[in-house]
């Protein structure tokens, strides 16, 4: 099972980063997307291409039909300037429920905010309990994708509500940062309290 597979662009590392970890394309069996993002999900048309069998798509059903149809706005693809692939989704992740990947299991929390069907993930570990958290966290606010400020504090709540030890998100260099529950509290205050309209999208190169 593989936590969101990145984007068409993005595909060769994905490539090379699961060969590195002795992981063939044909070995993953399902992909649970944090959310319906061009950069967290375009990826999946390659990896399919390469899979040569059953390879299932999880995703929120707030974020689902843009995935399907592969809508340029509510995918985000419109801040990238490419197109996203339209992908079947074989089924949909529900809040609370629990996702069973060989010997772990993973807790589904609807955390939106970020994207309607925004989803962050709980995980045991015996270095202790991760939030797997993808845009929830430090993610980018923006109306053509439905970002939504009163959702996304009440889903920074939520997540205060549970206990976890370390956390990831998804636009992180691969690591785990520690002290997690006091980050997502810090994350929480930060929230929407300073919004900078000459903010530039961050493909573009900024200059005064
Ligand atoms: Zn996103
Ligand atoms: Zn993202």
């Amino acid at each position: 099972m593989l936590i969101d597979c990145g984007s068409s662009e993005g595909y060769p590392d994905l490539r090379r980063n699961l060969a590195a970890l002795g992981i063939a394309p044909g070995d993953i069996r399902r992909v649970l997307a944090t959310h319906g993002h061009w950069d967290h999900l375009s990826g999946f048309a390659s990896l399919r291409a390469d899979h040569g069998g059953m390879l299932e798509l999880y995703i929120h059903e707030a974020d689902r039909a843009q995935v399907e149809q592969g809508d340029p706005e509510r995918t985000a693809a419109f801040l990238y300037g490419k197109p996203f692939p339209p992908l079947p989704v074989a089924g949909l992740l529900q809040d609370g429920e629990t996702v069973r990947a060989g010997a772990f299991a993973l807790t589904v929390l609807h955390t939106p905010g970020h994207s309607p069907g925004s989803v962050s993930f709980l995980l045991d570990t015996n270095a202790g309990r991760v939030l797997i958290a993808g845009d929830t966290l430090w993610g980018g606010y923006h109306p053509r994708v439905g970002s939504d400020l009163e959702a996304w504090s009440q889903s920074l709540d939520k997540l205060l509500g549970h206990d976890f030890d370390l956390l990831t998100f998804g636009h992180l260099p691969p690591t785990l940062v520690y002290d997690a529950k006091t980050k997502v509290a810090e994350a929480r205050k930060q929230l929407g309290v300073y919004f900078n309209p000459w903010f530039k999208p961050f493909c573009e190169t900024f200059r005064y």
